[in-house]
């Protein structure tokens, strides 16, 4: 393994040099053979437990602790990697470099009061949820491995720890950048944008700094779409948690829609609602405007010139992603975007609202055209049917392939994914293994993909998520 660090090119301010903290008696817990193939982690996959464990450092591999700030729930505050350590990057199969991190391999300098460890459950949690975003087309951080530390770790009961190998296109977040505007020079902002600007790929121009800016809206506008679309409740869109190369990242308390409404939230720690799945698109324009904030120093010397040029950037946010999102909920019609076919698709939204439908099962049964469930008998939903009929014509096999490549007929549940993660703590990998199956195929119409068990009970309607640490 060939490791590189170019943060290590960047002014001390942004990391520390520091190693993990070995665990007790490690053990490889699962392993993901795909991108393990990717990036060249090609003996046997227990070979590297010790690595990923944390108990040793891969030879060519300088670990370091990211440091960043972030508003938490609005409120600004200094982080930093607490609990993740950055071991490099590697090249991989298809000449991009990626980040290796480790999470919950010890403390660092930015731990604060936290014990530097992750739980089991919560890193399992992520392996799952991460992937499943990988293979539903979604830009994500991905996950290596989970190796059990055969440590207990204290939360509100004693829980069996863990380390998850998280694999990122690049960790920078708003909150890289909100640290170096707050507490870094001019020089330091500098470096980092150009860091960064190399590293993204951001197209070179003239004017670097604005280009930065609008790549990176341009990249959650499509992503934050994504999410809308599929039904994904982040949960925790701290700007600390928003990464500029446009990948999600940090899977905490995020969950999925059962019943298409606007106001959903699972967090528990989310008591006003302001991560709730229809806040989603203003909640990253917000912590986008935060990030357009803290390159004004960058934008003109002239600090109402920066503020204009800002402003004319972020302003392009709203459009940008109503653009992706109505393309997108159009082709889950099976329909080109138009206004008309917009307009038909809300209306199918406020249906789906009111009469409490399962979003996913609900686009499915579209798919499948398939009417027979209660929701598709109301008189309302029978004369929007016609609508949509006439407005499709026909349906072709176009329609059929754009509709099943849009609508998955598997997500991550949310109670298959807490049954599978109980099941894991009391040691049996089962269940990940055979959901993990499922989800790597979510746009199948098969006909065992379609069998396998997927609303919830009507009790097991109210989930709520942890904020897993
Ligand atoms: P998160 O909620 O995972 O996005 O984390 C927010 C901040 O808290 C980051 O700076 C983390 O590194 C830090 N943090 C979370 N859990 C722990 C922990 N167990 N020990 C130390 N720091 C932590
Ligand atoms: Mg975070």
């Amino acid at each position: 393994m060939h490791f590189t660090q170019s943060y290590l090119t960047l002014p001390a301010t942004f990391y520390k040099e520091i190693l993990p903290t070995p665990v007790a008696e490690p053990q490889l817990i699962i392993w993901n053979e795909s991108v393990a193939e990717e990036l060249g982690f090609s003996d046997t996959p227990t070979n590297y437990t010790k690595f990923l464990a944390g108990n040793e450092t891969f030879e060519s591999s300088q670990p370091i602790a990211q440091a960043y700030a972030g508003h938490q729930f609005a409120n600004f505050t200094m982080l930093g990697d607490g609990r993740a350590i950055l071991l490099g990057e590697l090249k991989a199969k298809n000449d991009s470099t990626y980040d290796i991190q480790l999470k919950g391999s010890g403390r660092t300098p930015f731990s604060r009061g936290g014990d530097g460890r992750a739980a089991l459950g919560p890193m399992l949690r992520e392996y799952i949820i991460s992937e499943a975003m990988h293979h539903l087309g979604i830009p994500t951080t991905r996950s290596l491995a989970v190796i059990y530390s055969g440590e207990g770790i204290q939360r509100e009961t004693v829980k069996p720890g863990a380390v998850l190998t998280r694999i990122a296109k690049s960790h920078i977040r708003v909150g890289t950048f909100q640290y170096a505007a707050q507490f870094g020079s001019i020089e330091e902002l500098r470096a980092l944008a150009d860091y960064t600007i190399e590293h993204l790929f951001i197209p070179e121009n003239e004017k670097p700094y604005e280009s930065l800016l609008q790549e990176v809206i341009q990249r959650q506008a499509t992503l934050i779409a994504q999410w809308q679309l599929i039904g994904f409740v982040h949960g925790v869109m701290n700007t600390d948690n928003m990464a500029l190369s446009g990948e999600t990242i940090d899977y905490g308390p995020c969950a999925f829609l059962d019943n298409y409404d606007p106001a959903t939230v699972f967090s528990s720690i989310d008591q006003q609602g302001r991560y709730a799945y229809g806040n989603q698109p203003g909640i990253a324009g917000w912590n986008l405007a935060r990030f357009a904030e803290s390159l004004l120093p960058l934008l003109s010397d002239n600090q109402e010139q920066a503020v204009e040029r800002a402003q004319a950037i972020l302003d392009s946010y709203p459009k940008l992603f109503e653009q992706a999102y109505n393309e997108g909920l159009c082709r889950k019609f099976g329909l080109t975007q138009t206004t008309e076919n917009t307009k038909l698709a809300s209306d199918f939204l406020q249906l789906m609202q009111t009469h409490k439908a399962d979003y996913t099962d609900t686009f499915r049964a579209l798919t499948l055209q398939d009417y027979s469930h209660d929701f598709f008998g109301h008189t309302e939903v029978q004369s929007w049917l016609e609508r949509f009929e006439q407005s499709m014509g026909t349906r072709t096999s176009q329609h059929q392939h754009m509709m099943e490549a849009s609508n998955p007929v598997i997500i991550p549940r949310n109670h298959l994914v807490q049954q599978a993660l109980d099941e894991a703590e009391t040691g049996s990998m089962e269940k990940v293994i055979t959901l993990l199956e499922h989800l790597e195929k979510p746009y199948t119409y098969s006909p065992a993909q379609l069998d396998f068990d997927q609303r919830p009970p009507e009790t097991g309607r109210d989930f709520v998520t942890y904020c897993g640490t």
